[in-house]
């Protein structure tokens, strides 16, 4: 090998040591009598030394020439520094070169290469191969390799087994939009590239693979969001002879495996709560569980006093924000402003303080009394120094609004500790939910999820009403994971897409494959899939998934540094019998 050691590895008591290292060049520092180069590698940072009065006059000249980022490789004694850097492990030495080599030179970097770097996003992302030899960076991505191996130590010994499905399968109109690559073989055709393996494990099941798990690439077409990726990464899992419970369990011995082995960190209980305890007393199917401030429902005590807005509204919904009785005029404005923003669209926000003496003080003391309040504050579990916020009008629109007042002022108090983990179950989801646009329902979860059983029949009668067998993990407010116990016999899952609209011919010619295999012996079975990229950024304390994704594509959808996606040459598109429009072929060429 060019090295003896790495950057990172030399200590004191390797005194006295010839070695040879190998990296990049990070700082020069040429004090006329001494040059210092911080010479960096995947491990660490090496100090070098070349001291005029005992460096070759050749070398100390090939030093001189040195910029950041040439590749270098040192030869030298392992001597104690004259003074130390307690910032790093390598920090008691340095090395008194004797051989200096250039094996690669570079241009000046477009930024630098330092854990605070002078670069943006946008120029980090086109040059991502500099951006990745930055700790922060590279440390990210260390993260991510161990999750990686942690994951498959612990699925492998539950006895599941890693198998690959196809990349290349075919669009169907359920879910989200598919990314479709068009065949030159079979002009006019096209493949779509996998939303999520969920038929191919599905099918797995049936050929008695009996668990299965893949870390695999998932595809999805959907609109540009912040931080949403078209590719991103599963953990996929199924299993056949099992109940819901048996799967939550499984499952929650992952996270808890990965938490006690990346993080260091026991997970407490993990609660399960219903979608309909969840959005009535957090407005969301995901709430963080770190912070209390459940809400509480104020339609009993607050209508019928004359306040119209109140009196008009389907729901009249309150949090009581503990100590925060002395908020200022302005703190409550701001927050007004806040819940009045279009994303959040609130009307207003109504506000009493609990003061210290005992008296109430709200915005709409005109139509209510000490007493009035006092009933609220009751309602509340409010006390003196309280501060209760109430929000009214539709009842899910309210529920969302509060929801993200909740986790504002979660934030602005500071009950979102970031070390702490609050991880929950959330089962009982609707199967099917109307979708006014088509006019028809969709499925919550997908079309293979099975009904609860006690809710079968209503499936026809009253489909609105039927619970799925679904769940999802949440982790402080994020939804890391989710999955179904599924249908397995080809009756139900008929049944299911007669719910859902499609005529018998549609059902056959997209999913007649995993019907057909139904009535070849399908075990019941179930399972559940994680979002690896999010799991990543949230074991990594960190809100962009884009930070654990080596090569990630912008806000735009667009890989900015290979430059794509891109337009194809004529011949290409001949090949595969596709006619672009002239308006297109113009903006392009
Ligand atoms: N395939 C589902 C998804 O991608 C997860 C599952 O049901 O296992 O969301």
């Amino acid at each position: 090998m060019l090295r003896t050691h790495n950057c990172g590895e030399l200590r004191l008591n390797d005194k006295g040591k010839n070695v040879t290292l190998a990296g990049w060049v990070q700082r020069i520092r040429d004090k006329g009598g001494m040059i210092w180069i911080d010479l960096r590698d995947r491990y660490g940072i090496t100090q070098l030394a070349f001291d005029e009065s005992r460096t070759a006059k050749e070398l100390l000249a090939t030093a001189r020439k040195l910029g950041r980022e040439f590749v270098i490789r040192v030869t030298g004694e392992v001597i104690e520094r004259f003074s130390k850097n307690d910032k790093i492990p390598t920090g008691d030495i340095e090395i008194d070169v004797q051989q200096l080599d250039i094996l690669n030179e570079s241009k000046t970097p477009p930024f630098t290469i330092e854990d605070e770097t002078d670069g943006g996003e946008e120029l980090r992302m086109k040059y991502r191969y500099l951006d990745i030899r930055r700790n922060p960076v590279r440390s990210n991505l260390e993260l991510r390799h161990r999750m990686l191996q942690q994951t498959r130590q612990y699925l492998d010994s539950q006895n599941f087994m890693e198998v690959e499905t196809p990349f290349l399968i075919k669009s169907t109109p359920e879910g989200a939009r598919d990314f479709v690559v068009p065949s030159r073989i079979h002009q006019g055709e096209f493949y779509a590239l996998p939303q999520s393996p969920q038929t191919f494990k599905q099918l797995l099941m049936v050929s008695g693979i009996d668990r299965y798990f893949q870390i695999v690439r998932c595809f999805r077409d959907e609109d540009l969001r912040a931080d949403r990726q078209p590719e991103f990464t599963q953990i996929d899992c199924e299993m056949s002879f099992v109940t819901r419970d048996d799967v939550l369990e499984t499952f929650e011995g992952l996270i808890r495996n990965l938490f006690e082995n990346i993080k260091r960190k026991e997970l407490g209980t993990v609660e399960r709560m219903s979608y309909d305890h969840a959005m009535k007393y957090y407005g969301t199917d995901k709430p963080d569980t770190r912070f209390d401030m459940k809400f509480v429902e104020l339609n009993n005590v607050a209508k019928g006093k004359g306040f119209r807005v109140f009196d008009d509204a389907e729901l009249v919904i309150g949090i009581c924000a503990k100590g925060c009785a002395g908020w200022s005029r302005k703190q409550l404005d701001k927050l007004t402003d806040f819940v009045k923003r279009p994303q959040i669209g609130a009307k207003g926000l109504v506000y009493v303080k609990y003061n210290e003496d005992g008296s109430l003080k709200s915005s709409v003391d005109k139509f209510y009394s000490q007493e009035d309040l006092r009933t609220w504050a009751e309602e509340m579990k409010a006390g003196p120094g309280d501060l209760m916020l109430v929000l009214s009008g539709e009842k899910d629109h309210t529920r969302k609004a509060l929801s993200e007042m909740r986790l504002k002022m979660g934030d602005d108090l500071g009950l979102k500790r970031p070390d702490e983990f609050k991880a929950l179950w959330v089962v009982d989801f609707p199967l099917l939910e109307w979708d006014e646009e088509s006019q028809r329902f969709h499925a919550m979860h997908h079309p293979f999820t099975s009904p609860v059983p006690e809710d079968m029949e209503k499936l026809e009668s009253d489909p609105a009403s039927v619970k799925a067998n679904a769940y999802d993990m949440v982790i402080n407010g994020v939804e890391i994971g989710g999955g179904s116990i599924r249908i397995h016999d080809r009756s139900l899952q008929q049944r299911m897409f007669r719910a859902l609209g499609f005529t018998e011919e549609e059902a056959k010619t997209q999913f007649g494959f995993l019907m057909d295999a139904f009535e070849y012996g399908a075990p019941p079975h179930g399972g559940i899939a994680f979002g690896f990229d999010r799991l990543c950024a949230l074991f990594g304390g960190s809100d962009s998934i884009r930070d654990y994704i080596a090569f990630p594509k912008n806000n735009a959808g667009r890989d900015v540094m290979i430059d794509s996606p891109s337009p194809i040459s004529a011949e290409q598109l001949e090949e595969l019998g596709i006619a672009l429009k002239p308006k297109i072929l113009n903006r392009i060429s």
